[in-house]
C-alpha cells in the first residue's frame, strides 16, 4: 500500500470461517469495489497454521490487513494471548501488508511488521479521547485506528474531528447505527480507510455498511474534501427511503454532495446536542437536514419561529432545515407544500385558486394537521372527519374549519377528498377510509404511498375521479428539499423511479 494514499480505502472486512472461504471472499470484495481486505483471523474455526497463512496471503487479489481481534476488544478470539500475537507475527512474515495490533498490547509484546495500532471502546466515547489520539499519533505505528460506540451522530462528528486533526494516516469510526455518518464521511476527511461488509450479516462491527451500500447508495466514488453533506434525522431512521432518493438525485444532477442517515434518539436534548455539534463545525460543509418522527417539533424549537416559514410555525412542525455557509439556519415544512402542490398540479390551478373549494380531510394526525393548515391558509372550505371526533374538532377549531365524525362520511359533500389516515396502508391493502365515492367528488388524494395505488384510489379511478398519490407528495417534498439545499432543479423523475423501485421491491 502507498504511504500517502491518493484517497481513502474501502476496506472489506472478511469474516469467513475457513481460509479457503476467505480467499474466495477476497476476490468477491475486489469485484464489488473494495480497495483492500481485512482478514479477521478471529472468525476462523481454528487459528491458522503457517501453511494456512501462506495459502491465505499468496498473491492476494487486494492488499491485505490481518487482524486477530480478542473478545475484550469486540473480536472472537478467546485463546492464549501469546498464541494470538504469534499468529499475527507469522502473518506479517507470510506477507500481510499490515497487521492490526491493539493499543492494549504492551509495546514490548507487539509483533514486528507494519502495523495499524487500534483502540476500541464499545461503551461510548472514551473520556480521554484526545489524549489517546495524541499517544497513538506519537507511536511508531504506520497507521492509527480509533473506534468507539456512538450514542448519537454527534459522536460520529467526534470521529471526524480526529481525522481532521490527525498527523498520520488514521482510521476513526463511531460504531453503531448512530455513528454511520463517520464511516461514510471518512473519505471526505481523508481517512486511511473505512470498513465495509461483503454482504448483509457479514459485518465485523456494529453499523458497518456493505460494499454495495458504500459504492451505490452512499456514492463512495463521488465523495471528496469539498463534498456538501445533508441527511435525515429520525428515530427510527434505518428504513428511511430519503438517503436513496437524495443520493440518486445528487448523482443524476452531477452534484458533489452526499446524504446520510442520522439516528437521533427522541427528546429535545438529543436533537439539540446534534444540532449544536453540527453548527460548531462549519468545515463539514453541511447544507441540509430532513427531519422526521419524533423531531419535527424539536426542529422548530431549535431553529426558532423567527427563522421558519410562518405556515410551518402554524403547523408546529419543521421537516426541513437549511444551513447557510454563514452558519444561519432556516426551517420549512415541505410536507404541506408537497401535498398542496400535488393537489394543485392535479387540478391545474395555482394555490390561491383553492379558495372556496370544498375539501374533506380524513384524519387528524400529523399529516392531516399540515394539510389542513395549508388548505385553511389558502381559504379552502375544509371539513375534518376523524375517528376520534374530539381530536378532529380540536384540529378544525385551530384552523377555523368544520369537524365531523366518520359516521357523517355518507353525507360527504366536497369536490376534493384527502385521506390522511393510515387506513388502506400495507398490509391492510383492502381497507378504505371511504366506502363509496360520491358523484360530487372530482379529486381523491391518498397520502399513503405504500401501496402505490390504495383501494381508495382504485375506487376513485373506477368512479371517474382524478387521483393524487402519496408518491406524488413524497416526491414533491424530497424535491423541495433538494432545491432548497442545492439551488438546482430537482431530477424528479429520478426521485420517483427510486421510490417506485424501493416500494415495489419492498413487497
Ligand atoms: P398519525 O399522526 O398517527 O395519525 C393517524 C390518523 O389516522 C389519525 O387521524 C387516526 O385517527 C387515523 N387512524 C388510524 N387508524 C385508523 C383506523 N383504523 N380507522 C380510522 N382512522 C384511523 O399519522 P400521520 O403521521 O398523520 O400519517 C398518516 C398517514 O400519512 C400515514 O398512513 C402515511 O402513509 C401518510 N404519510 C404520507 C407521507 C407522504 O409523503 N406521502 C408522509 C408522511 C405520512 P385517530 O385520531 O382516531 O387515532
Amino acid at each position: 500500500m502507498a504511504e500517502h494514499p491518493p484517497q481513502t480505502r474501502l476496506i472489506c472486512s472478511v469474516t469467513r470461517r475457513t481460509v479457503a472461504a476467505m480467499r474466495q471472499a477476497m476476490a468477491a470484495a475486489r469485484d464489488r469495489g473494495a480497495d483492500a481486505v481485512e482478514c479477521r483471523l478471529d472468525y476462523l474455526d481454528e487459528q491458522p497454521t503457517e501453511t494456512d497463512l501462506a495459502a491465505l496471503l499468496d498473491d492476494p487479489p487486494l492488499p491485505v490487513i490481518v487482524t486477530n481481534r480478542p473478545a475484550a476488544e469486540g473480536g472472537r478470539f478467546t485463546g492464549d494471548e501469546v498464541e494470538r500475537l504469534g499468529v499475527l507475527a507469522a502473518a506479517a512474515r507470510a506477507g500481510a501488508d499490515l497487521i492490526d495490533v491493539e493499543r492494549a498490547v504492551p509495546p514490548g509484546d507487539r509483533p514486528a511488521g507494519r502495523t495499524i495500532l487500534s483502540h476500541h471502546d464499545f461503551d461510548g466515547v472514551p473520556g480521554d479521547l484526545d489524549r489517546i489520539a495524541e499517544d497513538m499519533d506519537a507511536s511508531s505505528s504506520a497507521i492509527d485506528k480509533i473506534a468507539f460506540a456512538a450514542a448519537g451522530p454527534a459522536d460520529a462528528l467526534r470521529a471526524l474531528d480526529l481525522l481532521r486533526d490527525a498527523r498520520k494516516p488514521t482510521i476513526a469510526l463511531a460504531m453503531g447505527q448512530a455513528g454511520l455518518a463517520s464511516r461514510i464521511l471518512a473519505k471526505k476527511l481523508g481517512a486511511f480507510g473505512t470498513f465495509a461488509a461483503l454482504e448483509p450479516g457479514a459485518e465485523s462491527a456494529p453499523g458497518q455498511p456493505t460494499l454495495e451500500e458504500f459504492t451505490g447508495l452512499y456514492r463512495w466514488a463521488a465523495i471528496g474534501p469539498d463534498t456538501a453533506v445533508s441527511g435525515v434525522i429520525g428515530c427510527p431512521v434505518a428504513h428511511s427511503m430519503s438517503p436513496a432518493i437524495h443520493n440518486a438525485a445528487f448523482e443524476a444532477a452531477g452534484l458533489d454532495a452526499v446524504y446520510v442517515p442520522l439516528l437521533v434518539q427522541g427528546g429535545a436534548e438529543h436533537f439539540n446536542r446534534f444540532l449544536d455539534a453540527l453548527v460548531a463545525r462549519p468545515w463539514l460543509n453541511w447544507r441540509g437536514l430532513s427531519v422526521t418522527i419524533p423531531h419535527k417539533e424539536n426542529a422548530l424549537a431549535y431553529v426558532g419561529a423567527a427563522n421558519c416559514d410562518p405556515l410551518a410555525v402554524a403547523i408546529g412542525a419543521v421537516n426541513t432545515i437549511t444551513l447557510s455557509p454563514d452558519g444561519s439556519l432556516r426551517g420549512d415544512n415541505t410536507d404541506y407544500a408537497a401535498a398542496i402542490d400535488a393537489l394543485c398540479d392535479c387540478l391545474g390551478i395555482e394555490r390561491e385558486s383553492l379558495a372556496g373549494r370544498g375539501v374533506a380531510v380524513l384524519g387528524a394526525g400529523g399529516v392531516a394537521r399540515a394539510i389542513v393548515a395549508a388548505l385553511a391558509h389558502y381559504r379552502a372550505e375544509v371539513t375534518v372527519y376523524n375517528r376520534t371526533v374530539s381530536r378532529g374538532e380540536k384540529l378544525a377549531a385551530e384552523f377555523a374549519c368544520r369537524a365531523a365524525g366518520r359516521d357523517a362520511l355518507g353525507d360527504l359533500d366536497a369536490e376534493i377528498v384527502i385521506n390522511c389516515t393510515s387506513v388502506g396502508m400495507h398490509p391492510d391493502v383492502n381497507a378504505s377510509p371511504l366506502e363509496r365515492i360520491p358523484p360530487c367528488v372530482a379529486v381523491v388524494f391518498d397520502t399513503i404511498y405504500n401501496p402505490l395505488e390504495t383501494r381508495l384510489l382504485a375506487d376513485a379511478r373506477a368512479a371517474g375521479a382524478r387521483t393524487v398519490t402519496g408518491l406524488d407528495m413524497f416526491v414533491n417534498q424530497g424535491a423541495a428539499q433538494f432545491e432548497r439545499w442545492t439551488g438546482a432543479e430537482a431530477p424528479r423523475h429520478v426521485m420517483r423511479d427510486v421510490l417506485e423501485e424501493a416500494l415495489t421491491r419492498g413487497h
